[in-house]
């Protein structure tokens, strides 16, 4: 994480902030990054759909402000948050994901889902009240696993239907309630390839905000079974050797961070650096 970049509830209206602006489609950046002079955004006669304090980067007030379209202003382009964390500046990584999951928390508690009054913000704290019912509701993380199998100098890698032409990733899926992020480690990999798997290690997490999930990764050794995969989820699984690896996902990606640190471990490499 930048250590510029602190998250905190800061009231509206702050003298001398940056703002970053969000469009339906993505985030503005210049050559400098996503932040913006409060006073240059003004000039621009943006129209403005909704406006959240975020944080303090380097002591000054951070504002998203969301905007109705997606103006061509000079210097600037827009980028989507996916393309952003996956391919932009990784210093500004960790405040675009906040500010987009915010952002979509903030749009999808505007009512109750209790009784179904408005909701307003709390003073200080990133939470919405009704004043009806006095129900809370907090941004909402869903946390999902991620996980390497491995089998000696095999790796276990699939396809889903979704994925770019030819790309082979790591297995996932959410946590459900009720059960630990290692049971669902061995839930998920017997119910997407009818594997077994032993020694489950944790090993990192990483922020995933589309829209809400936090991934938290595994490595799992090979205990027993043969590949099935499952219909509909998964198009192909198998064995690839690590002197033959498919196409794999981006460098910043958790899924890649797994897999290259295996491959470091046991080639005797440096070990890679997961951003964020
Ligand atoms: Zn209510």
């Amino acid at each position: 994480m930048d250590a510029c970049w602190q998250p905190g509830c800061i009231p509206a209206g702050l003298p001398g902030a940056w703002v970053v602006l969000q469009g339906p489609g993505g985030f503005l950046l210049d050559a400098q990054g996503p932040l913006f002079p409060d006073a240059w955004v003004g000039e621009q006669g943006l129209a403005t759909v909704a406006e959240y304090g975020l944080g303090y980067y380097d002591t000054v007030p951070v504002y998203l402000r969301q905007l109705a379209d997606q103006p061509d202003l000079p210097g600037c382009q827009w980028q989507s948050l996916r393309q952003h964390l996956l391919h932009g500046d990784a210093k500004y990584a960790t405040l675009l994901g906040y500010a987009g999951q915010i952002a979509t928390w903030a749009w999808e508690h505007r009512f109750c889902g209790a009784c179904g009054k408005a909701l307003t913000p709390v003073d200080g704290e990133r939470a919405m009240e009704c004043h009806d019912c006095r129900l809370r509701h907090y941004p909402r993380l869903s946390p999902s696993m991620i996980v390497l199998v491995t089998r000696g100098d095999e790796i276990l890698l699939a396809r889903s239907p979704r994925f770019l032409p030819g790309v082979y990733s790591t297995l996932a899926g959410f946590v459900e309630p009720g059960e630990t992020v290692e049971h669902c480690v061995i839930r998920e990999i017997r119910e997407e390839v009818c594997l077994e798997v032993c020694n489950v290690r944790y090993i990192t997490s990483q922020s995933w905000p589309f829209p809400h999930s936090l991934m938290l990764g595994f490595h799992a050794e090979y205990a027993s079974g043969e590949i099935v995969a499952q219909p509909d989820e998964i198009e192909d699984a198998r064995w690839f050797r690590l002197d033959a690896l498919p196409p794999l996902p981006a460098h910043r990606s958790i899924s890649r961070y797994l897999i290259d640190l295996y491959i470091a471990r046991r080639l005797g490499h440096a070990e890679p650096v997961l951003p964020g």
